[in-house]
């Protein structure tokens, strides 16, 4: 019995240690780390689109919503790639790279429409949501595992290493999605993308949802609510819509 509170208070005090730590166990440069090598092995074993009006296309919009970007995000050099690939689904990952599939313009009708794709994405990035996500993930299941063992030599290398492949793999949680919706909404007014059109599109990935669920769906769950969200922010995304416009910004990107 003894024992087992021992195990308890160790587990205990190290999640304590873990959780009430100033510095993240891991840190959003790591994620980053980790993302250039996941992005750079995607581009040797998926298809990248040639098709050069899609490419221009998609990277004109993808620029366009990083154009609206503050420092540090702004001063990231980011890297946009094409996959050619069926999968409704699109990303952004830490350090600054977007992929986007060939499958979601099947469904994205209109730049302003992929405008929402990528805002939204891009959000999860200057949220720090992995780097969130990571560290909570750490501190609750790898932080209780590790308390067995000392913590001694190379385990707490071991664990960053953990933790920065779970930012890129772990899905996002239902209030990182709200958010993401919040803020990239921002993102795509403030580049002169129409708002509205973000509420189509969720109509249209739910219209698409009916048959086999895309991917974009799985990990980013829509529902009534979500547009119904979508719809309450769109007087304040307006004012910030006709601010961008009236400052020239009105990206023409066509196919
Ligand atoms: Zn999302």
């Amino acid at each position: 019995m003894i024992k087992v509170i021992t195990s308890i208070a160790r587990i205990g005090l190290l999640a304590a240690l873990l959780a009430g730590c100033s510095l993240p166990l891991v840190s959003e440069r790591e994620i980053a780390l980790q993302a250039d090598e996941q992005f750079a092995k995607m581009r040797e074993e998926t298809l990248v689109s040639n098709d050069i009006g899609i490419r221009r296309y998609v990277i004109c919009v993808a620029d366009a919503i990083i154009a609206t970007l503050e420092p540090p995000y702004s001063e990231l050099d980011w890297d946009v790639e094409i996959f050619d690939d069926e999968a409704i689904n699109a990303f952004a990952m830490p350090g600054g790279k977007i992929g986007v599939f060939t499958g979601i313009l099947a469904v994205t009708e209109n730049q302003d429409q992929l405008g929402a794709v990528i805002g939204h994405e891009v959000a999860h990035v200057t949220l720090q949501h992995s780097v969130e996500r990571a560290n909570r993930t750490l501190t609750t299941q790898v932080g209780a595992a590790a308390a067995g063992a000392a913590l001694g030599g190379g385990a707490a290398g071991d664990l960053v290493n953990i933790g920065a492949q779970l930012g890129i793999l772990l899905p996002y949680g239902r209030g990182q999605e709200s958010e993401a919706d919040v803020i990239g909404l921002a993102y795509m007014a403030d580049a002169g993308f129409d708002p509205r059109q973000s509420v189509q599109l969720w109509k249209n990935m739910a219209e698409k949802n009916k048959g086999a669920p895309p991917e974009f769906l799985s990990t980013h769950p829509s529902s009534n609510t979500r547009i119904e969200d979508l719809v309450a922010q769109l007087p304040t995304s307006l004012v910030r819509y006709n601010s961008a416009k009236t400052a020239g910004r009105d990206p023409r990107c066509s196919r």
